[in-house]
Parts: C-alpha cells; sequence; structure tokens
C-alpha cells in the first residue's frame, strides 16, 4: 500500500511525500492528534510542494503583491488535489481516510455558539457594522457592537489550533525539520514549501525521520516578524516520535493573526513594512494581548474604516479557508519568517536585504494602498 500511496503521490505532482505512523505523535499538543479528525487514525501521508523563488522575491521587494497570493492559493490547491486523490485510492482499497484542509482550518469552529450563528448571517452582520453609515446609525451601530461582542467572542480559542498541523505531519514523515522559526525546513528549498496531509486507518511503516536539521540559526526569521513573535533567545520544544526539536519561544498567536489578516505591517521594524498598510502597536505584553484584541474590535469594528474591513475579511478568511476565499475578501501581507528562509545563509542575507529596503505599503483613498518606495512616487492598487 505504502509503495501505491508514494507513486500516486509523485504521479500526481509531489515534490516529496513521507508517511508516518501515529505513534510518532503519542504525548503531543492537541493539534498533533490526527484522532481528531479521523478516530481510529493508524498513519498520515505528508505531501510538500515549493514555492517558486522568483515570486517570493518580487513580493518581499514590494514589485508584485497578486502572483504570490495567486501562486500560494494555486500551490495549496494543488496539494489538496493531491491529498484527495491519495484519499480515494486509500478509500478504494477498503480503508478510511480523510484529505485536510491545507491552511485556515481551525477548531474553534466546533464551538456551539460558533456554529448556532449561520455564516451568512455573521457575514451580513459584520458587513453592515463595517459599512459607510451616518452619525446616528453609527452611534447605534457602537451600541450594538459594545453590547454583543463579548457575548459573541468569548468562545474563540484564540490560539487558533488546527485541525490537525501539517507542520508535525511532515517532520513526523521525514520531509524536513524545525527552523528556528518554528517553520518546517527542508534541505531542498529551506522554509519555502508547502504542505498538506491525509490521515488514514491504513497501517503503514514509518518512513526515518530527518537527523540534521537544515536550520544554521542565523536568526534573520526573528529579524522580519513585525510584532515579534519569533523569540531571538529563549526556546520551546516538542517530541516527535521520541526526538526533541528545538525552536524559537513563539508570541501568543494573536500577534500573527493581528499582522498576518492586515491590522499592522509596522510595529516593531521601521523603515519597511509587510504588505499592509495598517499601523496599530500591540502590547509588548502577551497577558494583555486577548483583551487588547477584544477593545480593539469593540472600538473599530462599528466604523467604517480599514480596519473594520479587516475584521469583516477576517470572517471570511475562517469560514471559507484558504483555497475557497474569494480574492476581493483576503490579501496575503506577511509570511516573511518563511518566505526569508531559503537553504543557504547567503540567499537567506539577499532576502532580508531585499525586504528591508523594498519599502513601504501605507493606505490610500478608499481602502487603496501605495507602495511607497525610498526616493520613489507612491504606485497605487487596491486593498
Ligand atoms: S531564518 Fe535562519 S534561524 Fe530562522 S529558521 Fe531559517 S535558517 Fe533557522
Ligand atoms: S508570518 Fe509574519 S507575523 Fe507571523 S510569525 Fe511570521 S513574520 Fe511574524
Amino acid at each position: 500500500m505504502k509503495k501505491e500511496i508514494r507513486h500516486i503521490a509523485l504521479k500526481s505532482g509531489a515534490a516529496k511525500v513521507g508517511i508516518s505512523s501515529v505513534d510518532r505523535f503519542e504525548g503531543g499538543p492537541a493539534s498533533m492528534n490526527p484522532g481528531y479528525l479521523l478516530p481510529g487514525a493508524r498513519s498520515i501521508v505528508s505531501v510538500m510542494l515549493p514555492l517558486d523563488g522568483e515570486i517570493i522575491r518580487a513580493y518581499l521587494g514590494k514589485k508584485d503583491h497578486q502572483s504570490l497570493q495567486e501562486h500560494e492559493t494555486a500551490v495549496y490547491a494543488k496539494l489538496f488535489d493531491i491529498c484527495k486523490e491519495i484519499a480515494g485510492a486509500l478509500r478504494s482499497g477498503g480503508f478510511k481516510a480523510v484529505a485536510v484542509q491545507p491552511n485556515l482550518d481551525y477548531r474553534f469552529k466546533d464551538g456551539r455558539k460558533y456554529r448556532r450563528i449561520p455564516f451568512v448571517w455573521r457575514q451580513k452582520m459584520t458587513d453592515w457594522l463595517s459599512s459607510k453609515s451616518g452619525r446616528v446609525s453609527a452611534s447605534l451601530k457602537k451600541v450594538l457592537v459594545q453590547a454583543l461582542y463579548e457575548k459573541t467572542a468569548d468562545y474563540t480559542d484564540w490560539n487558533l489550533t488546527p485541525s490537525f498541523s501539517h507542520r508535525y505531519g511532515a517532520v513526523a514523515a521525514g520531509l524536513g525539520s524545525f527552523g528556528w522559526s518554528g517553520n518546517v525546513m527542508t534541505p531542498e528549498y529551506g522554509a519555502r514549501v508547502l504542505f498538506d496531509t491525509v490521515i488514514t486507518d491504513a497501517i503503514m511503516p514509518s518512513d526515518p525521520m530527518m537527523e540534521d536539521a537544515p536550520c544554521d540559526g542565523c536568526r534573520i526569521c526573528t529579524k522580519v516578524c513585525q510584532v515579534g513573535m519569533i523569540h531571538p533567545k529563549n526556546e520551546d520544544h516538542v517530541v516527535i516520535g521520541r526526538k526533541r526539536f528545538t525552536h524559537a519561544k513563539k508570541g501568543h498567536n494573536l500577534r500573527c493573526i493581528l499582522c498576518c489578516a492586515g491590522f499592522t505591517g509596522q510595529d516593531r521594524h521601521k523603515g519597511w513594512s509587510t504588505w499592509s498598510p495598517g499601523r496599530i502597536t500591540l502590547p509588548d505584553n502577551d497577558d494583555t494581548i486577548v483583551y487588547f484584541w477584544n477593545s480593539f474590535v469593540k472600538s473599530n469594528l462599528w466604523k467604517h474604516n480599514y480596519y473594520s474591513k479587516c475584521l469583516s475579511d477576517l470572517v471570511f478568511h475562517s469560514d471559507y479557508g484558504f483555497i475557497d476565499k474569494p480574492y476581493d475578501r483576503f490579501r496575503t501581507t506577511c509570511g516573511n519568517c518563511q518566505f526569508v528562509c531559503w537553504e543557504t545563509r547567503e540567499q537567506r542575507k539577499v532576502n532580508y536585504e531585499i525586504l528591508t529596503t523594498g519599502g513601504e505599503v501605507v493606505e490610500g483613498p478608499d481602502f487603496s494602498f501605495k507602495v511607497q518606495k525610498p526616493g520613489a512616487p507612491p504606485t497605487e492598487g487596491l486593498c
């Protein structure tokens, strides 16, 4: 069976494929449990595809945003297709199998209160709250948000546990090893790779895990994060298949969400930004970040501004998943820690230089944005 699965994956276009039995995940965090999506799971199949280097560098250097967004979506879609093919073959062989969504698939959606409000109403409500309105209706919206937000938000675990972590799957299946950033690095492409996973009750022997980590500790990943998500010194650990992996102590996941969803594109580092014109300043201490987030939502959701647009777009992100999200409701803004981390230190240094000299994205009228290159007139685009 294993040989057949490998053959299907590679024939369907996977760059790499690996298999792990579920015992390698024993004792791990919740997102390492394949039984959440498939009770009785016995093995996982991890599939990898690389991202194009030229497209990444054009993105990092603020030359071309759209190509990266389309490319990333297409690679995720391809991975999901490969995984559906593998899952189909396993099911034809009489096994149970689930092809896992490749990104934006979090367990908080299982919350009872979350499900109770149908998506279409949740979306209509956030769109209405953030729409243009006069002074009276804005005041009404404000009262409504202040009264209702806590009631609908208290079910959400903002640490966002994925249904299954493709990174843990990839490391267990021997496709790569953790870099300091916590991203999975491969010897062939560094961290500029994406993964997807099939979970099955078929019993298959595990592939060997990677012996040597490709990360050389350059810490460039810590310097390209505008919100201080990746600690430069403090460590954290995870055990997979009895092997202990070390990576950076990470900040609260809301830090990354606030950056990637566009609320801030420049916080810790001046002179350059992500692809977001947002400029909110995050608290230094993670103990207050959930309070900060809730207060921020309550004071912005009822306004018609860039931030309320980000908030109502966020509802789309969480309900559609990465592949099916509508383009006009989603914009990749960061990913820097992954995109700079190529296989050699020389390449990473070049990427850092490209990012930090590429200019800043600033807000224009009506949710447009401008790329402000040092010493050049701004170029415009739609937010
Ligand atoms: S940027 Fe450097 S330190 Fe960070 S994960 Fe990559 S190789 Fe490791
Ligand atoms: S994706 Fe961006 S915000 Fe998130 S950890 Fe990486 S660099 Fe930081």
